[in-house]
């Protein structure tokens, strides 16, 4: 479909609609990137029986799993992330995920004891990383892997690295709430326009536009993936202390930085911070910028922050 020289290609990948723009009508270039995805999805997923991860999910308490470098690599950066102190991320919070449920069939909120009994099988340091072997293994039966937070921003840099490399300036795509661009869109110096959109204000509605060139776009909100049950929603961003959706005053967390990797690190450690602590911490990390979108109607920028950011809908307050 071309729009204005913009032509859109769309597929639904890793259960996420999947949007990539271009500036030639390149239906194969196109297809390339889906297949590109395919084959990543392939190797992450933790939806399916098989897959890289699930692998190792599967030998937890028996034995070590060899991986591909890939698999190897984003396995050794989630396990950093998640030994950070007070860190709100976990990749070894699968039992407590699957438990949920939260955005497929059969979710409701599980019984405490049942919580608190796979909160032990969460813990990231029996998680035992071999770089020489290139081998993971799960200390405990029990114990699963889930790189749903952040295997699509790894993805997004991948799809990027390969657009520049067939020789493509100026594209954006889309996995579902992780956008990453390369260059500008012709005659918009200024960047690429993104919207964020109203949380639980549906499909159509916008909060409003940020501006960005060569940047990755993040978004991690609680809006998408949710089930209300006793007047609460209950959403997909647990808290792994707890076993419990995080609780805090926050709707959604954007990032904008250069590689969708970070901006998915970073949205959910900035979602467990909250607004005052993301802000102390953002203030000594010049090569990130974020937004904050809170439950009182609040979109908080950093002091100083690099991006545009236009409001659309005057029944939200922007602070920056
Ligand atoms: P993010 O906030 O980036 O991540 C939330 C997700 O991270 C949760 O869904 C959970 O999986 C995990 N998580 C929760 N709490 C924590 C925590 N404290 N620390 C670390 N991780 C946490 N969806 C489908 O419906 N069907 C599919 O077949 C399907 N296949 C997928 C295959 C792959 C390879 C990937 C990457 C995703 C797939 N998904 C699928 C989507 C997936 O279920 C999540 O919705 C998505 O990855 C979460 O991304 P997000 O940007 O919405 O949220
Ligand atoms: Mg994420």
């Amino acid at each position: 479909m071309s729009d204005a020289g913009v032509y859109s290609y769309s597929a639904v990948l890793m259960g996420s609609p999947i949007l990539l723009k271009l500036f030639d009508d390149n239906p194969v270039l196109a297809r390339q990137v889906f297949s590109l995805i395919k084959q990543q999805e392939n190797r992450f997923t933790v939806n399916r029986a098989e897959s890289e991860v699930m692998a190792i999910n599967h030998a937890a308490g028996r034995h070590p799993v060899v991986v591909s470098e890939a698999v190897f690599q984003l396995i050794s950066v989630a396990h950093t992330v998640s030994t950070l102190p007070d860190s709100a991320f976990n990749f070894a919070i699968g039992p407590v995920v699957k438990r949920w449920k939260i955005g497929f069939q059969g979710r409701s909120v599980p019984p405490a004891a049942e919580i608190n009994a796979l909160l032990r099988l969460t813990d990231p340091h029996q998680v035992i990383l071999d770089a020489a072997q290139r081998s993971v293994f799960l200390a405990q039966p029990g114990m699963e892997i889930d790189l749903g937070a952040i295997a699509k921003g790894y993805i997004a840099d991948v799809v990027q690295a390969f657009l520049r490399q067939q020789g493509v300036s100026r594209a954006l795509i889309n996995l579902g709430g992780n956008v990453q661009t390369l260059g500008t869109p012709p005659h918009e110096p200024g960047g690429w326009s993104i919207g964020l959109k109203t949380p639980f204000g549906g499909d159509e509605a916008l909060l409003g536009v940020l501006q960005v060139a060569e940047k990755s776009v993040v978004t991690s909100g609680i809006y998408e993936r949710y089930f209300e049950q006793d007047g609460r929603c209950w959403h997909h961003i647990f808290d792994p202390r707890s076993g419990y959706p995080l609780d805090n005053e926050l709707l959604s967390v954007t990032v904008i930085a250069d590689r969708s990797l970070d901006g998915d690190i970073y949205t959910t450690l900035l979602y467990g911070m909250g607004v005052e602590q993301g802000l102390a911490f953002l203030a000594d990390q010049p090569a990130l910028d974020a937004i904050f979108v809170t439950r009182d109607r609040q979109i908080v920028c950093p002091p100083s922050h690099h991006y545009r950011f236009q409001l659309h809908d005057a029944s939200w307050t922007l602070h920056h």
